[in-house]
């Protein structure tokens, strides 16, 4: 399918409400089955960010396989979940759950090899996966995590029952705690009951998203209607209106970051700035340097 196929260009106002595009079914990993919204035909990448899967399902079979041994060099990975439990090992000794509302932020850097698999045979299973790229000289840092209970995550609380967890970045003077990389990320989950609504500046010249994973909304001045499974690109420096539609609570994703401007070079879970630098990942990766 083509990218105008895919992506509506809005005309009301394309300084609050760019594209919008609807996620893609794919899988993954050892056959699981998520919706790509960043990284597909319609929408490759929005710089910084080179990925965002939603994964969400109560039939095992649908996630079971999980995401056995694989490397990742050159960008970081942010697991969010909302509901289920997942185990992260990887190849120096590192294990960590997470749970309903834990955040992993996991700096790739140089190289890692880990494994994602669902703790759990039954249930569902949902989060998201957010790749957000390093910048050319913070490629080949040594890996880290930020391991992010639930507990840890501030809330904010607004009139009308309007709440924002604030996974990074600042939001009503409230600082969340992932300790940002170049590209400055901001990463809200917001929940809006019913006909509410929530504005918002984020930073001028950022690159900036809504992804609505309940119920729908409506977004900028021209009230532009998204639905669940939709992303939107936004405007930034001025504030954004976001209202939930009637009759259901709204939930959506708010992220922003800066833009790198450089190179994208990716090969599956490799993504740097040169053929030259990929292929000298692959080498390290085959000879076990990772
Ligand atoms: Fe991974």
């Amino acid at each position: 399918m083509s990218v105008s196929a895919q992506a509506r260009k809005l005309s009301s106002d394309e300084h609050a409400v760019g594209r919008i595009v609807r996620g893609q079914a794919a899988s993954d990993g050892a056959g699981v089955r998520l919706t790509r919204i960043i990284g597909q035909p319609a929408l490759p990448d929005l710089d910084p960010f080179l990925l965002l899967d939603e994964f969400r399902s109560d039939r095992a079979n649908d996630y079971i396989g999980g995401f056995p041994d694989h490397p990742h060099r050159g960008f970081e990975t942010v697991t969010y979940l909302l509901a289920g439990r997942m185990r992260h090992r990887d190849s120096r000794g590192n294990s960590g759950l997470l749970r309903a509302g834990s955040v992993q932020w996991m700096t790739a850097g140089r190289g890692i090899v880990h494994s994602e698999m669902p703790e759990q045979e039954n249930g569902l299973l949902w989060g998201f996966q957010l790749w957000v790229n390093l910048k050319a000289s913070e490629k080949m840092t040594e890996p880290r995590y930020q391991d992010l209970d639930p507990e840890a995550i501030p809330t904010v609380q607004r009139a009308g029952g309007v709440t924002v967890k604030v996974i990074a970045g600042s939001f009503d003077g409230v600082v969340g705690p992932v300790r940002a990389s170049a590209t400055d990320p901001s990463y809200f989950d917001i929940t809006l009951p019913a006909q509410q609504s929530l504005t918002h500046a984020l930073p001028r010249e950022y690159c900036a998203f809504a992804y609505v994973f309940d119920g729908s909304v409506q977004i900028g001045p021209g009230l532009e209607p998204i639905e669940r499974g939709e992303l939107a690109v936004l405007g930034t420096g001025n504030d954004i209106l976001v209202r939930a539609g009637p009759g259901q609570d709204a939930r959506l994703l708010l992220i922003a970051g800066k833009p790198l401007k450089e190179p994208i070079v990716r090969h599956g879970p490799f993504v740097m700035n040169s053929q030259a630098q990929i292929r000298q990942a692959l080498e390290d990766f085959r000879t076990g340097q990772f």
